[in-house]
C-alpha cells in the first residue's frame, strides 16, 4: 500500500497555518459590519493580519492547534491499519517542524506525551469505506477554550422553559451561545446535533463543521433554523472575543439524528474564528489538496 506519511504532514501543515477560504472571506465581510474604530473591528482587523501572517511563514494560526480530528474515507482495499499508523508518523512529525503543538497530555499522570500522540483516542480518527476509487482524508484541528465552551442539554430543560422541539432546540443553542460569550474565541460557528445518544450527539455535532460555511441542510425546517440562530445570536452584542459588536456568530450548522423515546438531547460544539478545516484527495498517483 502507498505510504501517504508526507502528503498528510502537508495537510496538516495547511491546516494549521491556513485558514479555508469561505472562513476567510466571511471574516473578511464581517469587518464591514463593524464601526470604524470599534474594538470589535480592531479585534477582526487582528485576526486577519494574524491569518495573512500564518500563511505566509508556515506557523499555526494560533499557539493553540486544537485537537486533531481526521475523517478518512477510504475505498476497499486499503488498510485502516497502515493508514492509522501513517497518520500517527505524519502527526509526530508535523510537531516536530513545529506544525503543530505538543497537545496530548495524559489525564491520569497529566504528563504531555510531547509528540502530539496519546492512546487511540489522540488524534481522534474515524474510518469510512466508501465506493469508487478516490481516498479523501479530512482533518479538522479543533482549539481547547472553544470546546470548552460547548454544551450539552437533555430536553426538556425547565430553567430555560425548553421543550421537545424545534422552539426549545432554538431556546438551548441561544443559551449556550450566551454562556460562551467571548471565551471560545468569537466569533463562532456552530455545529448543533439534535438527537441520539450523549456520545453520537457530540460527535455528530462536531462532524457537520466539515461542510462549508453557508452550506444549509437540506431539510427546510432545519435550513430556516440555521439562518435564524446566526442572526438571534449575532443581536446579542457579544460580538468578536467578547468585545462587543454585531458579529458573534459566523453561521450555524444543524443535524438531525434518531433519538430514543426517552431522551433528546441538544448538542452544541462551537468552533472559535480559528476555523481550521482541510481535505486531501488521492486520486490515482495525484494528491489534490483543498
Ligand atoms: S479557542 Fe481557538 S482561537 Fe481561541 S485559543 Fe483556542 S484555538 Fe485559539
Amino acid at each position: 500500500m502507498r505510504d501517504l506519511t508526507n502528503e498528510i504532514v502537508e495537510l496538516i501543515r495547511r491546516t494549521s497555518s491556513s485558514l479555508p477560504p469561505d472562513v476567510e472571506k466571511r471574516l473578511k465581510e464581517s469587518i464591514e459590519k463593524e464601526a470604524p474604530g470599534s474594538a470589535a473591528r480592531g479585534a477582526l482587523e487582528t485576526i486577519m493580519k494574524n491569518i495573512e501572517l500564518s500563511r505566509a511563514n508556515s506557523t499555526p494560526i494560533c499557539q493553540d492547534t486544537g485537537t486533531p480530528i481526521f475523517y478518512v474515507h477510504y475505498p476497499v482495499g486499503w488498510s485502516t491499519i497502515q493508514l492509522r499508523k501513517q497518520i500517527r508518523a505524519a502527526l509526530e512529525e508535523a510537531t516536530k517542524k513545529s506544525f503543530m503543538r505538543p497537545n496530548a497530555v495524559d489525564a491520569i499522570y497529566d504528563k504531555n506525551t510531547g509528540n502530539n500522540l496519546g492512546g487511540d483516542d489522540f488524534p481522534y480518527i474515524h474510518f469510512e469505506e466508501i465506493e469508487g476509487n478516490d481516498l479523501v482524508i479530512e482533518l479538522m484541528l479543533k482549539g481547547g477554550g472553544c470546546e470548552n465552551v460547548g454544551r450539552q442539554y437533555s430536553l426538556p430543560d425547565n430553567s430555560l422553559g425548553a421543550g421537545r422541539d424545534l422552539a426549545g432546540v432554538r431556546k438551548a443553542v441561544l443559551d449556550a451561545v450566551q454562556k460562551a460569550q467571548g471565551q471560545g474565541c468569537a466569533p463562532g460557528i456552530l455545529g448543533v446535533s439534535i438527537g441520539g445518544d450523549r456520545g453520537s450527539s457530540y460527535i455528530k455535532s462536531k462532524e457537520v463543521l466539515f461542510s462549508e460555511m453557508g452550506t444549509r441542510n437540506k431539510d427546510p425546517k432545519l435550513a430556516e433554523l440555521e439562518e435564524r440562530l446566526t442572526s438571534e445570536a449575532n443581536e446579542m452584542g457579544i460580538g468578536p472575543m467578547g468585545f462587543g459588536g454585531k458579529t458573534t456568530v459566523l453561521d450555524t450548522k444543524i443535524t438531525g439524528l434518531s433519538r430514543l423515546p426517552a431522551s433528546y438531547f441538544v448538542s452544541v460544539s462551537y468552533m472559535c474564528w480559528a476555523y481550521r478545516r482541510r481535505k486531501m484527495t488521492v486520486k490515482g498517483e495525484q494528491v489534490i489538496y483543498d
